[in-house]
Formats: C-alpha cells, sequence, structure tokens
C-alpha cells in the first residue's frame, strides 16, 4: 500500500478496498467510523443500519463471547421476500399464466431457530421446505403450518419416509414424493394403495445439460439422481396401468448448486419444458415444474461466471426462467405451471456472520537480539549477507534479493555442518529477513515489479491467529478452496497496513485462510491492521449461513461457537430474540463417547492418590478439582 494512500484513508476507501457494496447486495457497508453496518428495510421502505461491532459488544456483554455466529433474522426474512418478490413481478410483467412457490432445501441449513424463521417469514408467499431424508420430513411436518406450502421430498425414500408424507397428506398437507430412481415407483403405488391416498408423484429427470462451477456432477448422464428418458417413459407406462397418471403432477431437475452462468439456468430451464411438454401430451396431470438450487451466490462480488459468482441479478433470474418456460410451452399449447425453485444458498447464505478475535500475531521480520554486530571476525558468508542488506535501493532489488537469499543458504549449510554456531545462524536470519522486509517496502513504491519478487509480499505476509475452528465454522474453505468475503468489522477508517493470512487455532497446517477475495481477483494475503494491546480485533466471515454449520466437525474436539440471533426493530433497537451457547467442552467429550461423570472420577482418584502420597495437601486437591470441572464446563475455545 502506498504511503499517500495509507494517509488519507477513510472508510470509503475501505468499502472500496474489500469491495462491501459489491457482495453485501445491499445488506452491509461501511460508516465513517470505521465500523461495519447491516442495513435493513423498515415496514414503510425507511432503512436502518446498526453496526454489527454494538451487536457484537451486545452479545459478548450477555455472555456470548468470541467466535459468535451471528444470525440477522430481518436479512432471512428479506431475502425470503425477495425472491418472492422478483418472481412474483417477473410472472406479471410477462403474463404468465401461473404463480411461484418456493421450497427451502432443510439440508443447507437445518438449524431449527432457521427453519422457524424461514417458516414464519415465508408464511405470506405459501414458501415451503424441501426434505431430503426422513429426519428432515419430520422437521418439516412438524414445523411448516401453512396448508398452501409445499412440502417437496427428494431423497431415497424407503416405505416409512412414503408412509408419513401419505398420512400427512390425510391432514391436508401438500405433499410431493420425487422419483429419484425407477425403483421408487413401485414403492410409491404399492403404499400408497395400501394407504390408499393419492400421492402427488414428481419426476426428477436427469438433464443432458452441464454447468460450470463447482457442482457441475450434480448435471449430465452420469449424474447420481434422477430418471433418464428411457426411465421416465417406464414409469409413465407403470402409472398408466395403475391408473395412476392423475397422480404424476410434478417435473423435477436439479442441476448443481452455486451455478454461475445464466446461459446454463436458461439452457437447464429449456430442456426442461421440453419433458413437462411431453409428459402432459402423455396425459400425465402435471402442473407443477420444479428447477431444483443452484441460484447463485456473488460471493466475491465480481459479477461475474466465476465459480464464487454469478453473472446475472435476481431479477434476470427471474425472468429468464419465466421467459424460458413461456417460450416453450406456449408453441406447445401447454398450459404454464406453477414454478417451483429450491433455492437454499440464496435464501440463508447472507444472514449468517461469523464473528472472531485475533488472538495473536507472527511477524516474518528481525527478531530483537543482544549481540547483533556483525565484526570482521565473524564468518564471511555472515560478512557478505551483511554487505548484501545494507546496499540494498530501488535499482538493485532483484539482485539484492538474490544475493541475500544466497548468503543466507550457504549459512543454513555451514550450520548443518557444524561450521557456525546457532548464535551465529540466528544472525543470518535476522539479516536475511531484515532485507527482504526493506526490499518488500520498496516494492510498493515500484513502477515495476519484477517477476520473481512478486510473491514476495506473500512470502513475508504475517499470520494472525484467529480465535475459531475452519473445521468447525468455515468447512468449504478447507474442502472445496470457497472464499467469503472476509473482513475487520471495525477500524476501517484506518488503512490496513499490514497484510496477513489467517490461521486457526487447530493444530492442523489446513486450518488457515489464504485465499481472500480481492478487488481484481483472488489474493493470496488478506490486509488487516496492527493489533492494539487494549481492544480485541474482530474479524467477520460474511454470507456464511449456508452449508457451513451443517458440514461442520469435531476437528481438535473444536464444538459448536455460540450463537446469537438478532431481529433488528423498526426503532433501530436490536432485539437478541435468541441465543445458544456453544458447546462445552463436556459437551463434545460426550460426542466421541467420553463420560464426563466418570472422566471426573477417574482425575478424582489420581489426586487423590497424590494426598495420600504427600504431593498435595487436601486443600489444594479442592482447588485442583475445581479447576478441572471448571474447565469441564467452558467454551472448547480461547477465553479471555
Ligand atoms: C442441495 C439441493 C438444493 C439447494 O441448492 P442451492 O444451490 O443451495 O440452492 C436444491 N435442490 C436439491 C435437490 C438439492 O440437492
Amino acid at each position: 500500500m502506498k504511503q499517500q494512500q495509507v494517509q488519507d484513508w477513510t472508510c470509503e476507501d475501505a468499502a472500496e478496498f474489500y469491495g462491501i457494496r459489491n457482495w453485501g447486495a445491499g445488506y452491509f457497508d461501511c460508516r465513517a467510523d470505521g465500523e461495519i453496518t447491516v442495513r435493513v428495510d423498515g415496514p414503510g421502505g425507511e432503512s436502518r443500519s446498526v453496526s454489527l461491532m454494538e451487536i457484537a459488544r451486545g452479545a459478548t456483554e450477555r455472555g456470548l463471547g468470541m467466535p459468535l455466529l451471528l444470525r440477522i433474522e430481518n436479512l432471512l426474512d428479506a431475502q425470503i421476500a425477495r425472491i418472492n418478490q422478483t418472481f412474483a413481478s417477473a410472472i406479471e410483467s410477462c403474463g404468465y399464466g401461473n404463480v411461484f412457490r418456493g421450497v427451502f432445501p432443510i439440508k443447507v441449513n437445518q438449524q431449527c431457530q432457521v427453519i422457524e424463521e424461514i417458516a414464519r417469514a415465508g408464511r405470506p408467499f405459501h414458501h415451503g421446505l424441501e426434505a431430503g431424508s426422513k429426519a428432515e420430513l419430520i422437521a418439516a411436518l412438524s414445523i411448516l403450518d401453512n396448508t398452501e406450502s409445499l412440502i417437496v421430498c427428494n431423497g431415497y425414500k424407503d416405505e416409512e419416509f412414503i408412509n408419513l408424507g401419505l398420512q400427512a397428506q390425510r391432514l391436508g398437507v401438500l405433499v410431493f414424493f420425487v422419483v429419484e430412481t425407477p425403483s421408487e415407483v413401485e414403492t410409491i403405488i404399492r403404499c400408497a394403495t395400501r394407504e390408499q391416498v393419492r400421492p402427488n408423484i414428481g419426476a426428477r429427470v436427469k438433464l443432458a445439460s452441464t454447468v460450470g462451477g463447482y457442482w457441475n456432477a450434480t448435471s449430465g448422464d452420469r449424474s447420481i439422481f434422477g430418471l433418464g428418458s428411457n426411465d421416465l417413459i417406464a414409469m409413465v407406462d407403470q402409472l398408466r396401468r395403475h391408473d395412476m397418471l392423475d397422480c404424476l403432477k410434478l417435473l423435477h431437475y436439479h442441476l448443481g448448486s452455486q451455478v454461475p452462468n445464466i446461459r446454463d439456468i436458461r439452457t437447464g430451464v429449456l430442456e426442461a419444458c421440453r419433458y413437462y411438454a411431453d409428459l402432459v401430451e402423455e396425459g400425465a396431470a402435471m402442473g407443477y415444474l420444479d428447477l431444483g438450487g443452484g441460484l447463485a451466490v456473488d460471493y466475491d462480488g465480481s459479477s461475474t461466471n466465476d465459480t464464487h459468482s454469478r453473472n446475472y441479478s435476481l431479477d434476470e433470474y427471474c425472468v429468464d426462467v419465466v421467459e424460458a418456460i413461456m417460450g416453450t410451452l406456449d408453441s406447445e399449447g401447454v398450459a404454464h405451471p406453477v414454478i417451483i425453485t429450491e433455492s437454499g444458498r440464496a435464501t440463508v447464505a447472507y444472514s449468517s456472520v461469523l464473528l472472531f478475535d485475533i488472538l495473536d500475531t507472527t511477524r516474518f521480520e528481525p527478531v530483537e537480539l543482544e549481540h547483533t554486530k556483525i565484526t570482521e571476525d565473524d564468518h564471511q558468508m555472515l560478512r557478505n549477507l551483511r554487505d548484501a542488506v545494507a546496499t540494498v535501493n530501488g535499482n538493485n532489488l532483484q539482485e539484492s534479493y538474490n544475493d541475500a537469499l544466497y548468503y543466507r543458504d550457504e549459512m543454513r549449510s555451514l550450520y548443518l555442518h557444524g561450521q557456525v554456531s546457532l548464535r551465529e545462524r540466528a544472525n543470518a536470519e535476522n539479516l536475511f529477513l531484515q532485507g527482504a522486509q526493506q526490499i518488500r517496502k520498496l516494492l510498493d513504491e515500484a513502477e515495476e515489479v519484477p517477476a520473481d519478487l512478486r510473491a514476495l509480499p506473500t512470502v513475508l505476509s504475517d499470520i494472525y491467529y484467529a480465535n475459531m475452528s475452519v473445521f468447525q465454522s468455515l468447512p468449504d474453505i478447507w474442502a472445496i478452496d470457497q472464499v467469503f468475503p472476509l473482513l475487520p468489522i471495525h477500524r476501517l477508517d484506518e488503512a490496513p497496513t499490514r497484510s496477513a493470512i489467517i490461521a486457526d487455532i487447530t493444530c492442523d497446517c489446513d486450518g488457515k485462510i489464504d485465499r481472500f477475495i480481492g478487488t481484481q481477483e483472488q489474493e493470496d494475503t488478506l490486509h488487516l491492521h496492527d493489533l492494539k494491546d487494549d481492544e480485541d480485533y474482530i474479524l467477520g466471515a460474511f454470507l456464511v449461513g449456508a452449508y457451513q454449520e451443517t458440514l461442520g466437525d469435531l476437528h481438535n474436539l473444536f464444538g459448536d461457537t455460540n450463537v446469537v440471533s438478532v431481529r433488528i426493530q423498526d426503532d433501530g433497537s436490536v432485539d437478541y430474540s435468541r441465543e445458544i451457547h456453544g458447546d462445552s467442552i463436556a459437551d463434545v467429550l460426550s460426542y466421541v463417547e467420553y463420560r464426563p461423570q466418570e472422566l471426573f472420577e477417574r482425575f478424582r482418584r489420581l489426586a487423590e492418590r497424590a494426598v495420600k502420597e504427600g504431593r498435595i495437601t487436601a486443600q489444594q486437591r479442592k482447588q485442583i478439582l475445581h479447576t478441572y470441572t471448571a474447565s469441564m464446563s467452558g467454551y472448547t475455545y480461547f477465553e479471555k
């Protein structure tokens, strides 16, 4: 970062630098005092902004410290409303002859609080749920109390799954069974005949269209789920034989999650509509077209067809879908179906922010040592290194770097062969870092950076130690190289002059974040501020509401974080509507089958033996056991 930029820095620069307005979807911004705000619209359209730092302070005061998963209920409500209203206006403006009915796929975030909130906020729009397993169906049946909302059942279904759905249908719930594999048809027919319920059947087709993005294996001939055209016709014939073609009402497909390119979305709809029209032609009742998920989130804010972005807006998505359906079905004279989408990611991603504090940093800079003066008695290589570093200037960056590196490596090999002492080696490492840092600083001001030195800022970047586990809270970073917007939620009115990667507190070298969204392209380091002695430094990982909670694991026995749900009120005040304390150490131990009571008893015996053997007093035993039980009930993360 250039000196001038550092001096003139304001929060406007931060907004641009971190791309807040690109990925923030109008929900996040940065205000003059350097704090990130969340913006929600009030009932009359007037907006309210609240600082995330203030919300975090309030949570900490209430005993919910870092790391903390913040759920902002207003954003979940707003996304559900946006999706439904945008479809409604596309339907209206195109003159489409039917309605939109969204369903939320429970697998994307099964947390009870989230599903309850979706059911509540979705009620005016008859927004339903998608269940991919028996457990999800049970949750859906109990939480969704709206007979106009759909429950779409995908996934492998045994008799128990189907019977449960059929019984719910008796209660007036609008359940659809989507046939994923040929063998399921028979089970559905058998159960429905026995229960004497006319089931609502859907068919999941395998489209030939494949899509870009990370999840493209979900589409195409080899996709695991769905029926090919031959299976589909066999199903139609089978239903016809049982006089059940009137039960076949829905066509479903799912291209995969996070489809970045609108062209793929349109191609999928066009192909599906061909199937839809032909099923009508075959005599199936039809009436519903379910496009599955895939509506992408612009994680990096680039608005491109990159894996972490999307090259379309929600408006375009809805209009394109509606137009594509009309374009195909109108020419065949087929009535417009109810449009269903199963958007998961786009519905919940925005509403959760993971907040965590930075515990410590490592810098790749010289360490202060006594006796650093290099004299003529020192080894020739060390003196050469000193001289190379002393002569660094703007015109010899590459050359000085090569020299310094060479002499340092010579010193390392001399050390290995016992020819220089540990102290001399330490001096060499220090000198090298001093030179490299000087070169890095000069690079900031240089017109052109020599190719060999481009990686230098990354190599010399700091490590910021974050009080969280990537495996527990941001598993997609580890598993699929996902990038999330990551930045400090305060101090954005100061230039972030350090460049760093993030390491978590698991003892795993994969527990790190070293890919970040940048202004142009992804970057290897993130710009951050110096830590202050008297103030916590809090970062936020944004857009983490989809999939992250569900897929997280207990690596190193770091458990669930604290969670707080907030609702921003019409007067701008914050209501801490729900809170869940994170796992205690006893909780995580019991997940892996330890019995905390038994552990305590064993430790007690150990302590008692120490009393008997005279190593501690009985009073000390009391203190030791107290420490043990206090730890057992404590948070699994670093506590201040
Ligand atoms: C995972 C999944 C979804 C959700 O996809 P998003 O991209 O998160 O919207 C929808 N439908 C099915 C069948 C799925 O498997």
